[in-house]
């Protein structure tokens, strides 16, 4: 249920491991829509992206087809935190992935409002649309985004819509709350979208894309070009004094608005009250797509009422006299408690019904499409009778995602970081395919073609690493000019090559200035550089990965009576009895057990 970037993962998902699926959305025009801004990717959120492709999901391939401009933000950080960000053209992007989705075997797409979740004994038996239409299923995978329940605010005014004015879905709420689904308001905003006649761009700052553009699909091998560029202004002390005076007048602060906003993507105005002493905020300007003229103003998320957004956007240096299309606006929207969910994404409390997305609380088209594949195999998988699909925290940010969410919960939009992953050293974008694309064959979303790709390429990586350990380069003036123009020391003696590459001023490229080159495809290069330079510490996560994978697998059966476990903290009980953690690992990341409380848990169940 929903055709944004939840539903659309795992309608793909599901139709491709060859299950009938249906696949409901209130808008077939508003399929794949990014009502928020028109990019995917950024930090964390581009390692998403590469692990949905790595396990075969479609983001990725869709991001590369319509991407207007591409950069690796954080390159002058470690690998670890690269991360892909491109702009996308926003109505391509729709048209193409609403193709794609009407090419698939399996899938059906329709236009419709399911307004009732059907049961028996608590077991999905189907849905009922708003049209009295009833379809029987087995399995339903709630993708609702923002619009359910949704309620739009511009100041004084609000009233119940989706996003981008679509209908809201204003009766499933109840059907959900009958069947025993917790649900709660949460709320996010977005910015205005300007004309691009009214943009002074002279007097802009510009952003380039890179030269060089990595894709985000690991199966995309035709070179993607920079179309067009974005644009960097800055709010001054006029812009936070027109919204300061105005503070009484927006949703936020007058308390019109009850849900949650996300901590991590704050309004304009919220970035004023909480970092009052900035004497200004980065706003970047970016097209929607190449066959229009609308800008969106990233940053300046609000929902102060449309007078006072003029005001304060005329105030910003180059949009003096900017023509406001589209009106910021807040959206407040009912979405479940994610710790109802089991690490498939199946509720504990309804067999067959799974959550997704928006839906689950996480905010961001990465994140939703992320838990929109794993649900859709998982609901695919289950009526297969076959083995769930769970990927622990050291497999994946996508695991990592549906640990936090399904055992810590969370008290406002989740937003993937790469802080939220103790493995994030491990957990490169660069390696998705590594850690993933194996799982994915297995279940079928990945052909033997690409997988004997994959294999021939770890192949490649390990004898080149193997082999760049066992040359040593004699010092020569070339290779000294080279050392010295790196600004690292120059040899006076032999150097294993693989020594070289480990010095921080030096990557692949000394292969190729000593002569000893032999590989070509800059992708595996880049591979055998990170896993040369990061080998000491990986080995070092690696080891703590397989303690930890002991521990993760130790299941911890449903009817366990915490109670009983002697010295068990009082917090700790109350904890594993409201979360019911499915394993080890999972009880250590409840918040409030202690490690002194998990060993005392295992001595228990050993002892059992
Ligand atoms: C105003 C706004 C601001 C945002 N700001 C940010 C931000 O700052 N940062 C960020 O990361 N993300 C932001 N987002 C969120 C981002 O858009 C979502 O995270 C993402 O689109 C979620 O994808 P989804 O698939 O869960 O839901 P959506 O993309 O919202 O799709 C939901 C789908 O469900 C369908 N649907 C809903 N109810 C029913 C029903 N009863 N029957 C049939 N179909 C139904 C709809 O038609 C739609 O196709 C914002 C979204 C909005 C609207």
């Amino acid at each position: 249920m929903g055709g944004g970037h939840a539903g659309i993962e795992a309608a793909l998902a599901s139709a491709r491991m060859g299950c009938k699926t249906m696949l409901f959305t209130i808008s077939l025009d508003a399929l794949g829509n990014m009502p928020c801004n028109p990019s995917i990717g950024g930090t964390a959120k581009g390692h998403l992206v590469r692990e949905i492709d790595a396990l075969g999901g479609e983001m990725g391939k869709a991001a590369d087809k319509c991407m207007i401009q591409s950069r690796m933000l954080n390159r002058g950080k470690g690998a670890a935190v690269h991360s892909l960000r491109a702009q996308i053209d926003r109505v391509k992007y729709h048209n193409h992935i609403k193709q794609v989705c009407e090419q698939e075997k399996n899938l059906q797409i329709i236009q419709a409002e399911v307004t009732e979740i059907l049961t028996e004994k608590s077991i999905i038996t189907g849905v009922k649309t708003r049209l009295g239409r009833i379809y029987p299923c087995k399995a339903v995978i709630i993708a609702t985004g923002t619009y359910l329940a949704g309620k739009v605010h511009i100041g004084e005014c609000n009233y119940h819509s989706g996003p981008d004015n679509s209908l809201a879905a204003m009766f499933l709420s109840d059907s959900l709350k009958a069947i025993g689904v917790n649900l709660r308001r949460f709320k996010t905003g977005t910015p205005c979208r300007v004309h691009g006649r009214s943009i002074d761009f002279s007097v802009l700052d510009i952003q380039n894309g890179d030269e060089d553009i990595t894709p985000f699909s690991f199966e995309t091998i035709e070179n993607l070009e920079n179309i067009v560029p974005c644009y960097i202004s800055y709010t001054n002390e006029e812009t936070h004094e027109i919204i300061r005076n105005n503070l009484h007048r927006s949703p936020l602060f007058s308390g019109q608005i009850e849900g949650t906003g996300p901590r991590y993507c704050p309004s304009i105005e919220d970035k004023i009250v909480r970092f009052a002493d900035k004497e200004r905020h980065q706003l970047f300007i970016e097209p929607m797509g190449l066959e229009t003229k609308e800008f969106y103003l990233q940053g300046m998320s609000s929902s102060l009422p449309f007078d006072v957004q003029e005001m304060f956007v005329k105030s910003i240096k180059g949009l003096e006299n900017a023509e406001i299309m589209r009106p910021a606006y807040a959206i407040e929207y009912d979405c479940c408690n994610p710790i109802d969910l089991k690490p498939t994404l199946e509720f504990k409390n309804v067999s067959g019904l799974y959550g997704a997305g928006q839906f689950n609380g996480s905010s961001g088209y990465e994140e939703a499409a992320a838990q929109g594949l794993v649900a859709g195999i998982n609901a695919v998988l289950k009526i297969q009778n076959k083995a769930p699909l769970t990927l622990g925290r050291s497999s994946s940010y996508i695991g990592t995602l549906i640990d936090d969410l399904t055992t810590k919960g969370c008290e406002d939009p989740y937003r993937m970081m790469t802080s939220r992953s103790e493995y994030r050293l491990l957990l490169r974008q660069d390696n998705a395919d590594q850690r993933l694309t194996p799982i994915g064959r297995e279940i079928g979303l990945i052909s033997q073609e690409r997988y004997d790709k994959l294999t021939e390429k770890i192949e490649i990586v390990k004898n080149e690493k193997a082999r760049l350990e066992k040359i040593t380069v004699a010092p020569s003036e070339k290779i000294n000019n080279y050392l010295k123009e790196k600004g690292t020391t120059e040899l006076s003696t032999g150097a294993k090559l693989a020594d070289l590459i480990r010095r921080p001023q030096l990557g692949y490229d000394i292969v190729n200035v000593t002569d000893n080159s032999v590989l070509s495809d800059k992708y595996i290069c880049e591979q055998v550089e990170l896993e040369i330079k990061y080998s000491g510490y990986i080995a070092k996560q690696e080891s703590r990965i397989e303690q930890l994978k002991r521990l993760e697998n130790r299941k911890i059966p449903e009817n366990t009576d915490y109670d009983s476990i002697k010295g068990l903290r009082l917090e700790a009980i109350e904890k594993l009895k409201k979360h019911k953690p499915d394993n080890i690992a999972q009880a250590s990341h409840i918040s409030g057990v202690s490690p002194a409380d998990i060993s005392l848990l295992i001595l228990y169940l050993s002892s059992k």
